[in-house]
Order: structure tokens, then C-alpha cells, then sequence
């Protein structure tokens, strides 16, 4: 495959934005060589620049689960688009997009719209923090919430990938008050509670962890979370950025049925637009302008575009009832086949997978936390990231992300994947 067209595009793109990308971990950097440039995108495939073809396991990093160029969603965003595309004023449709998304997630009574997960993140902080009046948090190591300033650290992914765990400009002050647990381990979280009495406003955390590979919680932890959390009258804020809409209807909140006092969306809710979320039950969403003193809002907030877009992606999700069993099954015969030709190549591996989030380790230990997730061997990685991509695969451009399976997948698709990966590892 030739990268022709991309590299003299990624050219001229350096000269006008920093890196030549508009977030960082799309510039290829983990993985050295020449970021593509995509000109189009059908059901489960990408086209390139250069003409190039990849079976697409990012998916935008995860909005996409039902493919790309999806024509409800498409459809929608035009026919809405050709009636004004911004107002500045309330509209129907954020009403119907609230009550279906509330009907579809246990436990929340209000939600809020933003435009990323980013900014739905750092204002379920703000709430959290208004509404018990305490001021510090408790993030877990790898855990990635967006680029606010307090959750910039050991933020896992994109900050990882470039070994800055903690970003020049985030200050002491912000940073005092972020308090770092490692993920699966509830003694941690317990003396970290113990140790600053009263003073924890909420614990935040990724359900099923994705942003340092896939991590899945371990029997109960999450329930211990929810049990501590509330000895110690702090609010349990799930992220489910990722998890939302792609676990199960419902999220990790449904899989696993623990209750989260706020939730956090992004992702798959906006349908491949820019969308955020933030929900709660109905005390705590009082407590936001205006109706209550936390301020917060955004002059594209709850945009008909982006909630065209949401609302149509909702109610396929919504509707269908077997569409999470199906990305179960492709996930998991995906899982099979790479555990049987990595198995086969005698390399080091683990694969870790919950419904339709995947990753591979090149490490061949049990990898629960970010301290094992760095175990990893990125020297195979990424010869086996360009190798796939040489084939016609593509993957994340970073050993830290998870691969997100989409609807579109089929069969044929899965089968050619296994057999590109047998043929990488027999190369490498
Ligand atoms: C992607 C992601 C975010 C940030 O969302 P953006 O839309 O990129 O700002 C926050 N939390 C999690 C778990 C994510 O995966």
C-alpha cells in the first residue's frame, strides 16, 4: 500500500496546525510513520487518500456502532440541517433525545447536553462538587476524562502514549485536588477515603476501562464502589463516555446493575457528531443553573444538528433488540480467532473483552490496572499495528486503545481480520 497523497497532506497540515492533527493520538506518533488521511467512510470501511481500503476497528473511536455514513443518521442531519442549523433557543427535539435517552439508562431522572465528553465530564466534577460541597476527587490511574485540567492525570491513552502523564499548565492547585487510586483495588480507595475524611466530593471512574486497553472491573469492585462511596457521602460518577450505549442500552450501569449517581456520556450518543452528556437523578440536576447555583452551558449545546443525529442513533439502539447480542457474538468470535492464531505463533499476549470492546496485550500476564497494562511489549505493537495496516486493517495507532466493533462487521470481514493477523504474527 502507498501512503502517497497522505504524507503530502500531512505535510501541508504541519505547516498550519500543531502535530497536523486536531487531537493528538491521531498523529501516529506511538507508532511511528504517516498518519492517513481519509476521504470517506461506508458501513465498516475506510477510504484513504490514496485510494487505500481498511476494515475500520476504531470507529471513530467509538461513535460509529453501527457503521459509518449510517443513512438514518445521515438522513437526519441533512433533512434538519436544511431548516437552519443553529438557534441559540430551546428546540423539541433536545426534549425528545433527553426523554428517550432517560427511558433507555437505569436510574436518572435529568440530563443535560453538551458538546463533548470532555466538557460532560469536567461539569459532573462541578456538580458533584457543588452539591456536597467538598472539593476533592478520586480518579483511578489510566482512566482518561477528557483534557480538563483535573483529570490530566495519569490520564491514560493519549497522555500515556506520549509518556506525560501530567500536562505543563494543569496547576498544583488543580492538581492537589485530584487523588489517584489504581484500578481493581478497593483497599486503595478505602485509605485514600480514610485519609481525607469528609473532603471527597466524588470518585469518577470508567466502568469497564478503555483508555489503557480494554480493562474490565473485577468481580465486585464496582459494587464496593458504590458501598463506599456512599459510607463517605461522596457521589459515584460513572464515565461512561465509552461504555454508554455500547455495553447494553442501559451502559455499564446495566450490565453490571450498579447505580452511579451521575453519569457521563459521549461518543455513540451524538451519533458521529459532537455530543456530550451529563445525567442524574433529579436532586442532584436541580442543583444546575438555571435552577441552581452550578453554573454551566454552552451556546451549542443541545444543537438540532447533533441531536438529529443522537436521536436517530438512540432509537435504532433502542429499538433493536438484538443488536447488543449481535456485537457480543462478533466481538467474541473476533476474540477466538486472534487468541488462536497469537496462540498458534507462540507470542505473548492477553486478550481482554467486554461485549463489544476488545483489546490485545503483547504481554502474557493478567493486565487489570495501568501499572500491567504498561507491561505491554510496544515494539510488537507496532510492527503489528503497520503490518495489519499494510493488509487492509486498521487499528488503533496506540497499544493503549481499545478496538471498538461495529454493527456493520460481518463475517467475511472478521475472517479476513483473523487471517491478516496470523499472517502479521507469522511475519513478526
Ligand atoms: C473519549 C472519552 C472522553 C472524552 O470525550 P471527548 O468527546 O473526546 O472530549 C471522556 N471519557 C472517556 C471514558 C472517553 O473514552
Amino acid at each position: 500500500m502507498e501512503y502517497k497523497r497522505s504524507s503530502e497532506l500531512f505535510v501541508e497540515a504541519n505547516k498550519v496546525i500543531p502535530g497536523g492533527v486536531n487531537s493528538p493520538v491521531r498523529a501516529f506518533k506511538a507508532v511511528g510513520g504517516t498518519p492517513l488521511f481519509i476521504k470517506e467512510a461506508k458501513e465498516a470501511y475506510l477510504y484513504d487518500e490514496d485510494g487505500n481500503k481498511y476494515i475500520d476497528y476504531i470507529n471513530s473511536w467509538g461513535p460509529m456502532i453501527l457503521g459509518h455514513a449510517y443513512e438514518p443518521v445521515v438522513n437526519a442531519v441533512i433533512e434538519r440541517a436544511k431548516k437552519g442549523t443553529s438557534f441559540g433557543t430551546p428546540t423539541e427535539l433536545e426534549t425528545k433525545i433527553a426523554a428517550l435517552a432517560i427511558s433507555m439508562v437505569p436510574n436518572i431522572d435529568k440530563i443535560r447536553f453538551v458538546s463533548s465528553g470532555t466538557e460532560a465530564c469536567m461539569s459532573a466534577i462541578r456538580l458533584a462538587r457543588g452539591f456536597t460541597r467538598r472539593e476533592k476527587i478520586i480518579k483511578f490511574s489510566g482512566c482518561y476524562h477528557g483534557h480538563s485540567d483535573s483529570f490530566l492525570i495519569a490520564a491514560g491513552s493519549g497522555a500515556s502514549t506520549f509518556g506525560v502523564p501530567n500536562s505543563p499548565g494543569v496547576t498544583e492547585g488543580t492538581a492537589k485536588d485530584t487523588l489517584l487510586a489504581n484500578y481493581n483495588d478497593i483497599d486503595n480507595v478505602k485509605q485514600l477515603f480514610e485519609s481525607n475524611k469528609n473532603e471527597i466530593a466524588a470518585l469518577i471512574i470508567e466502568p469497564v476501562a478503555g483508555n489503557m486497553g480494554c480493562i474490565p472491573p473485577k468481580k465486585g469492585f464496582l459494587e464496593q464502589l458504590r458501598e463506599v462511596c456512599s459510607e463517605n457521602g461522596a457521589l459515584l460518577v460513572f464515565d461512561e463516555v465509552m461504555t454508554g450505549f455500547r455495553l447494553a442500552k442501559g451502559g455499564a450501569q446495566e450490565l453490571y446493575g450498579v447505580d452511579a449517581d451521575i453519569v457521563c456520556f459521549g461518543k455513540v450518543i451524538g451519533g458521529g457528531l459532537p455530543v456530550g452528556a451529563f445525567a442524574a437523578r433529579e436532586e442532584i440536576m436541580n442543583y444546575l443553573s438555571p435552577l441552581g447555583p452550578v453554573y454551566q452551558a454552552g451556546t451549542l449545546s443541545g444543537n438540532p444538528l447533533a441531536m438529529a443525529a443522537g436521536y436517530e442513533m438512540l432509537k435504532v439502539l433502542n429499538e433493536d433488540n438484538a443488536i447488543f447480542q449481535r456485537l457480543e457474538e462478533k466481538t467474541a468470535y473476533l476474540e477466538k480467532g486472534i487468541n488462536e492464531v497469537l496462540s498458534e505463533n507462540k507470542m505473548d499476549f492477553t486478550i481482554n473483552r467486554i461485549g463489544s470492546m476488545i483489546s490485545v496485550h503483547f504481554d502474557s500476564s493478567p493486565v487489570f490496572d495501568f501499572e500491567t497494562a504498561k507491561n505491554g511489549d510496544n515494539e510488537t505493537f507496532k510492527k503489528f499495528f503497520h503490518g495489519l495496516l499494510q493488509k487492509g486493517v486498521y487499528i488503533a495507532p496506540s497499544a493503549y486503545e481499545t478496538w471498538f466493533i461495529t454493527d456493520a462487521l460481518t463475517y467475511e470481514d472478521l475472517n479476513y481480520t483473523i487471517k491478516a493477523i496470523k499472517d502479521v504474527a507469522v511475519e513478526l
